[in-house]
């Protein structure tokens, strides 16, 4: 399921082909070797270590509980088995008539145009989907385009992960140039972590391309920790923002790394000075390998009571969690 990353000469396609992928290596930089051996961290097949050199530049040297450094190191306790956490836990497979495309929610359909990303995150739902099967490739695209065109309920395309924004602005272009065809599509989504972990993806010709789009784009980006946002990103997210219609971020709560209040404050209040409006919070997909992350029910509560009490509406996020089969996220009960 992991691609190989698209070569080419643009700046953050530079920053690309240095991806960290050596456990040990980013130890080294972090002066980390001596809190884990070799044994605990290990080099997971399947699903690898990958980060991109400026995510590693906001993490803390010499602090093994770093919370973005929790976010992409493999451990071994990945590997042990947890009952209820599964490699399919949304049951997506069912929801996928054309490969490359998921319709589940209604008036909506979620769009895989590349299985990549820019840094594994190792609470990802997707971690074990099979992408390779699943790519339609250029020359799956005409069948992409029969099938929205063919059900005008579809007002939205959301371009989902993989990150959609590794794929160049050319081809984008193209995508939405087509798109931008079909007369009930009203609003492009795009899911991606991109502008956060590679901040140079945020660059002139991306604005280009979004100023030819002639359908809104909604942007959400994913941010589970106010350290993510460092003063330079926040600038250029500002100019982001004056792009696109909406800019939204979504987070996963992640034990030890975000279930805490303060932090969670830290975070929407970061996020307002970006221009990004806190979407949703969403609970732990029960994915096999990710079951460390989980925060109990009880917890999720409290923590989210808390929460509300402390900000302004629009900047507390939606409390949801995923459920198989279901066409819409679900809001968690709070009472
Ligand atoms: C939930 C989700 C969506 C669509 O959900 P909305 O409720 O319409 O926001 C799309 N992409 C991803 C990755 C999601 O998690
Ligand atoms: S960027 Fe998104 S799709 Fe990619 S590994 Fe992280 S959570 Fe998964």
């Amino acid at each position: 399921m992991i691609f190989p990353l698209q070569k080419s000469n643009g700046d953050w396609q530079t920053e690309l082909a240095n991806l960290i992928t050596d456990p040990k290596k980013l130890l080294q930089e972090l002066n980390l070797t001596s809190f884990f051996n070799a044994s605990e961290v290990a080099q997971i097949e399947a699903f690898p270590l990958r980060v991109t050199q400026d995510f590693l530049a906001r993490m803390q040297k010499g602090n093994p509980r770093d919370p973005l450094l929790l976010q992409v190191l493999p451990q071994l306790i990945e590997q042990k088995k947890v009952a209820g956490f599964d490699e399919d836990p949304l049951q997506e497979k069912q929801f996928n008539p054309v490969p490359g495309l998921l319709h589940k929610y209604h008036g909506r359909v979620l769009i895989t145009l590349t299985g990549s990303c820019a840094i594994h995150c190792r609470y990802c739902f997707r971690r074990h989907f099979p992408y390779q099967e699943n790519n339609p490739g250029k020359s799956g695209w005409k069948k992409l385009w029969e099938y929205i065109s063919n059900d005008p309920s579809i007002h939205e395309v959301i371009l989902s992960g993989g990150d959609p924004l590794l794929l160049n602005d050319k081809v984008l272009q193209q995508f939405t140039t087509q798109l931008s065809m079909i007369k009930h599509i009203t609003r492009l989504r795009i899911h991606t972590r991109l502008p956060i972990v590679l901040p140079s993806r945020i660059d002139n010709a991306l604005f280009s391309w979004i100023e030819a789009t002639n359908i809104p784009i909604v942007m959400v980006v994913h941010v589970n920790h106010p350290n993510e946002i460092s003063h330079d990103l926040q600038n250029r997210l500002l100019t982001l923002k004056k792009r696109c219609h909406y800019l939204l971020n979504q987070s996963v709560l992640l034990k030890d790394i975000n279930d805490n209040v303060e932090t969670l404050v830290t975070l929407s209040e970061k996020l307002f000075v970006c221009g990004i409006s806190p979407y949703y919070l969403h609970v732990l997909d029960k994915v096999a390998g990710a079951a460390h992350f989980a925060v109990d029910e009880d917890e999720i509560v409290k923590l989210y009571h808390a929460l509300a009490m402390r900000l302004p509406g629009f900047l507390v996020p939606k409390l949801v969690r995923e459920e198989a089969g279901k066409g819409a996220k679900t809001l968690v009960k709070l009472f």
